[in-house]
Order: C-alpha cells, then sequence, then structure tokens
C-alpha cells in the first residue's frame, strides 16, 4: 500500500491508509491508547489497543489502520487533521528510541543552548525549527525564480582561495602541494564577482557561503553566514537600490506574509541617520513591537573612510573597492576623511541587513584608494594586481549588494539569535554543532602540511 502523509489523512476518511513517522506522543487511557504520529507533514492521532501500548515517544513506526471522522465534540481544531483519526490496526516498529535529552514538541527557546546544537538533529525535530528551515528553502528558491525572470546568472566561485581584506580576519588553509603556503577562505566573494563583471556576465548572484573569523555576537555568526551575493554592470546605484527593495518587497508579502512599513524604501543619508536616529542602522518602525511589520530602509552617501586608530591608519568604512563620489576624489590626496562614498546599507527594523556599493574601475584611483590605506606598492601588486591587471581589459562599471540571508531571516521572523534560523550554526563559543570541531587533527596530517602544533 502506498504511503500517505498524516496530512493527507483527512482526505481518505473511510479508507484504510498506511502512515510512516515518529510517535510525538503517547495517552493510555485505560484500554484505549492514543499516539499522536508525526510525520514531515504534520501530526494526526492514533487510537487503538494494545498494539500501540509498546510504544514508546519518539520511535519510528509504520501504522495502518483505517481514517475516522470524530464525532463533533472530539474535533481538535488546533491541528490540520484535528477532524479525524486513524483506527489503527497494524503496527510495525521501525526502530527504536531512547529517551530524548530535552523534549521537541516545545519551542526550545527554555531548553539549554549548547545541549540544543549538541542534539541539534533531535532539536530539528520541533515543529517551529523545522518550519523556520523550510521557510528558509522557501526564500532562496523565491529569490532564485525571481532573480532568473530578470536575467540574473548564478555561478558559483572558489572556497579555497586568498585572503580578501573586508575588515574581518580571514580563517587559513595550509596547502599540502605548496608547503609554508595558506589558502583563505573568502570572506565574500566580492573579488570575483568583480572579475564576473570584467568576464561580461552583467547580471551575476549567488546564494554564497562567507567565511570571517571575528567574535562571537548573536547577531553575527561566528565563522560562517550566507549571504545572497549579487552584482549589475551598467546599473547605476538607484538602479541596484530599486532592484532590491523590489525583491525584499516581494519576498516579505509573498513569502513571510509580512507588512511593509514604507515602499519605495526611505534612502537616508548617513549623515541625516546619525543626526536623527544617533545610529546608521535606524529602526523606522512607528511601533517596535508590531511584530508583522518590516521597515526597511537604506542608508547612503556614507563617508569613503573611517579611522583605525588601533593601526594609526584610514581604513575602508565598506570595502577597498567602494567608489569615492567623484567631486569627492580631489580630497583622497588631504583630507581623505571628507570624502564620501557610494555605499549603501539595506536596514530591516533597526539592523543592517546588507551592504554594498558601486566600485572603482578605474585601476590608477583604485590603487590609489589602497595607498590611502597605507598599502604599498609592493603590497598592492601582490595582494590586488590579479584586480588592477583585469581592469585593464576593459571592465564595465558595475556595482552590487549582498544582503545576509540568515541576518534578514532572524530579524523578519523576530528570532533572538542567528541560530534559530541555521541547520547546524556553532556555539557562541565557536563549537560546531553536533561534530565538535574543532578538534586536534593526527600528527601526519600536519606534518604533510608542513606545520606541528603549538606546544608539541
Ligand atoms: N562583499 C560585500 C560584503 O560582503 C558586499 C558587496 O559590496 O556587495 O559586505
Amino acid at each position: 500500500m502506498e504511503r500517505t502523509l498524516v496530512l493527507n489523512s483527512p482526505e481518505k476518511i473511510g479508507q484504510k491508509v498506511r502512515l510512516c513517522g515518529w510517535v510525538a506522543t503517547r495517552r493510555d487511557h485505560g484500554k484505549l491508547v492514543f499516539i499522536d504520529l508525526r510525520d514531515r507533514s504534520g501530526i494526526v492521532q492514533i487510537v487503538g489497543g494494545e498494539k500501540l501500548g509498546g510504544l514508546r515517544p519518539e520511535d519510528v513506526v509504520e501504522i495502518t489502520g483505517t481514517v475516522r471522522e470524530r464525532p463533533e465534540k472530539m474535533v481538535n481544531p488546533k491541528i490540520p487533521t484535528g477532524k479525524v483519526e486513524i483506527e489503527g490496526e497494524e503496527v510495525k516498529i521501525l526502530a527504536r528510541a531512547k529517551e530524548l535529552p530535552f523534549p521537541v514538541d516545545t519551542g526550545g527557546l527554555d531548553v539549554n543552548e549548547e545541549l540544543r546544537l549538541k542534539y541539534r538533529y533531535l532539536d530539528l525535530r520541533r515543529p517551529r525549527m523545522a518550519g523556520n528551515l523550510r521557510l528558509r528553502h522557501k526564500l532562496i528558491r523565491f529569490i532564485r525564480d525571481y532573480l532568473d525572470n530578470q536575467d540574473f546568472v548564478e555561478i558559483e566561485t572558489p572556497v579555497l582561495t586568498k585572503a580578501t581584506p573586508e575588515g574581518a580576519r580571514d580563517f587559513i588553509v595550509p596547502s599540502r602541494f605548496r608547503s609554508g603556503k595558506f589558502y583563505a577562505l573568502p570572506q565574500s566573494p566580492q573579488q570575483y564577482k568583480q572579475l564576473l563583471m570584467v568576464a561580461g556576465f552583467e547580471k551575476y548572484y549567488q546564494i554564497a557561503r562567507c567565511f570571517r573569523d571575528e567574535d562571537p555576537r548573536a547577531d553575527r555568526a561566528y565563522g560562517e553566514f550566507t549571504q545572497l551575493d549579487l552584482e549589475m554592470s551598467f546599473a547605476a546605484q538607484e538602479e541596484i537600490l530599486a532592484l532590491t527593495e523590489n525583491l525584499f518587497k516581494d519576498i516579505a508579502e509573498k513569502v513571510l506574509q509580512k507588512k511593509i512599513w514604507q515602499f519605495p524604501f526611505p534612502r537616508i543619508s548617513y549623515q541625516e541617520a546619525m543626526e536623527k536616529y544617533g545610529t546608521d542602522k535606524p529602526d523606522l518602525r512607528p511601533n517596535k513591537k508590531d511584530v508583522d511589520l518590516l521597515a526597511f530602509c537604506f542608508v547612503i552617501d556614507f563617508p569613503l573612510f573611517e579611522w583605525k586608530k588601533s593601526e594609526n591608519r584610514w581604513d575602508a568604512m565598506h570595502h577597498p573597492f567602494t567608489a569615492p563620489k567623484e567631486e569627492d576624489i580631489p580630497l583622497l590626496e588631504k583630507e581623505p576623511g571628507k570624502a564620501h562614498s557610494y555605499q549603501h546599507d539595506l536596514v530591516l527594523n533597526g539592523f543592517e541587513v546588507g551592504g554594498g556599493s558601486i566600485r572603482i574601475t578605474d585601476p590608477k584611483l583604485q590603487e590609489k584608494i589602497f595607498e590611502v590605506m597605507g598599502h604599498t606598492k609592493g603590497q598592492i601588486k601582490q595582494k590586488f594586481g590579479h584586480l588592477l591587471a583585469a581592469f585593464e581589459y576593459g571592465v564595465p562599471p558595475h556595482g552590487g549588494i549582498a544582503p545576509g540571508i540568515d541576518r534578514f531571516l532572524m530579524v523578519a521572523l523576530n528570532e533572538p539569535s542567528l541560530r534559530e534560523v541555521i541547520a547546524f550554526p556553532m556555539t557562541a563559543g565557536g563549537q560546531t554543532a553536533v561534530m565538535d570541531a574543532p578538534s586536534e587533527v593526527d600528527p601526519l596530517q600536519l606534518k604533510e602540511v608542513g606545520l606541528r602544533a603549538a606546544g608539541s
């Protein structure tokens, strides 16, 4: 007999069905035993006698039985299958379950987080978490369809690559073939997407994994995160903003069923944001308790540089590929702190959920920016020579943006942490879920890459 999903059981009243799933709960009422059976589509009540008696919560079972309409007063309006129950006839235990370390039929926020992550495969059984991941899937599918319709092409870029300057520490990977040399994991596909513009793709995107060795914070994932990385050639800043706001309006309304507060999204200059709201991530909601309202805005006209006190030098406010406003180029020589840029940040309910810019395409100007940041000519050639060389071969004007997928979902769903929207996130202490990395490696593996662990 074909398997029926529990959600479809109400369509089969009077028929025999075969259901598979997990025992969510068991209630004994004398001779009658009730089971809530859970599969990927939801839960349904099974009623039976002794046969159900031996089942324990979270056992994996196959149950054959007849779908019966419940008497009116027994209907459970809280679940979609609440009008029926299954009269269990045959029960097959496919796998036994030990007692779980925590309940999975609650929201889960009350459970110790390290324990949740240690047993993440159980934590993901809770309907709230499963729902978040299914919604994440819908979001990504929606983005892909949307951009595909606009002639964007998704291109994967390397994960083993060269250090990229996006303001964080790099993760590095030793090379076995070239002992003493290292790859770096990309902080973003920034330089690759710019090279793809030189290559002539014009409209690129990628659901990209980025790696940054930053100190953990609730709204910033330690280690890795996912962003919608996109880049367009021959597009003015306003076109990039328009594409982004139309995409996010549709996401909000069609994927998340949430309301947008203002559309088009307000464009606020950095200076105005700081003067009026005291932050460059203003929360424009009229009432902060309004959970279904998404107040987006763009912050623009950022300073090009910020002074990095610890290193006594200018650093790019966004990243060094961000174009200065044309009229401010003369300031680079003497007063770089006064120059403004074509950076744009996407802000949602008081969180920065994306950033981007129009890029520099003049190799001379790009070199100048690196110089202001304190790089010597030799360092520039060694670190960025590839990009400057590419720009000598016909580079189109281009720009882009990269909204964070995890960050956007966390804010839009009012979740307290990024970990609530990621399948296997790290703990706050940088330990991976379930697998417990970082961990020691075999000394032989180290030897092969020409390394020794400190202290050994
Ligand atoms: N690469 C930038 C980032 O990850 C985004 C961009 O400029 O498009 O923040």
